[in-house]
């Protein structure tokens, strides 16, 4: 683990409020909502929240996940993103690197958690989002040197994902793989490299699998064959995944 300095200290302390943010970024941009003017105030009742309403996870507790106001419960996943996102963080600093790229792969991470539960609640990948993403891999790739690569793993995530979605549409007749998804493969192609692409894509798919099995065992019935499913959710809990395996091969946790 690196010797803890400044910006990792501040970037462990500013990711529980990065988590409260990228809540009201799930919460306002699918629904096409100012995410930077606009006050936060209860979906229920309309009351405006106050700045001991707006302290990650304490809030949610001391509140008991309640509006202040009305009493209307508040969506448990608020609570999740605030706590995910510090781990996330820990992870990026375990990955190690200088500053500036342990900061860019919690950027990386954080928006990936933000665009899976998106698409979990959702199942929409905003544009903001996925270019965010797809930015932010590519700034971090080019400050380690590998530039290059990065635009040649989000070439070839893009141009795979547009060609099966239109080879399906083709045969189908029907929309199988969403636009978002194809800009979504822009991010996790640059962050991952076209080396680790196929990898991603393989434990996206399983990970898609399985949750589809999952939810026919859970409600008793065959999965259906056209239901719509948030591979998007599955394809960046992917790249998490792999992106944590190969870093937990070349650093020393
Ligand atoms: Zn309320």
């Amino acid at each position: 683990m690196p010797e803890p300095d400044f910006f990792t200290v501040l970037l462990l302390l500013v990711s529980p409020a990065a988590g409260s943010f990228l809540g009201v970024l799930v919460d306002r941009l699918p629904r096409g909502e100012d995410v930077v003017r606009a006050r936060s105030a209860c979906r229920a009742c309309g009351r405006a929240l106050r700045p001991r309403d707006l302290l990650p996870v304490l809030s949610f507790v001391m509140a008991r996940g309640r509006c202040r106001g009305c009493g209307a419960a508040i969506p448990a996943w608020h609570l999740y993103l605030e706590i995910a996102a510090p781990g996330l963080a820990v992870l990026a600093l375990l990955a190690g690197g200088g500053a500036a790229h342990v900061w860019l792969t919690a950027l990386v991470l954080w928006l990936l958690l933000a665009l899976a539960v998106s698409d979990l609640i959702w199942m929409r990948l905003p544009d903001v989002l996925t270019l965010a993403l797809a930015l932010a891999a590519l700034v971090r790739a080019g400050l380690a040197g590998h530039a290059a690569m990065a635009g040649l793993g989000a070439l070839l995530g893009v141009g795979s994902f547009w060609m099966i979605r239109w080879g399906y549409a083709r045969l189908r007749g029907r929309e199988g793989l969403g636009l978002g998804d194809v800009k979504l493969m822009a991010g996790i192609g640059a962050f991952c490299g076209p080396g680790l692409l196929p990898h991603v894509v393989l434990a996206g798919a399983l990970l898609g699998v399985l949750a589809v099995l999952l939810a026919a065992v859970r409600s008793g019935q065959g999965p259906a064959g056209d239901a719509r499913q948030p591979f998007g959710a599955a394809l960046a809990a992917a790249a998490v995944l792999v992106w944590l395996w190969t870093a937990a091969g070349q650093a020393a946790i």
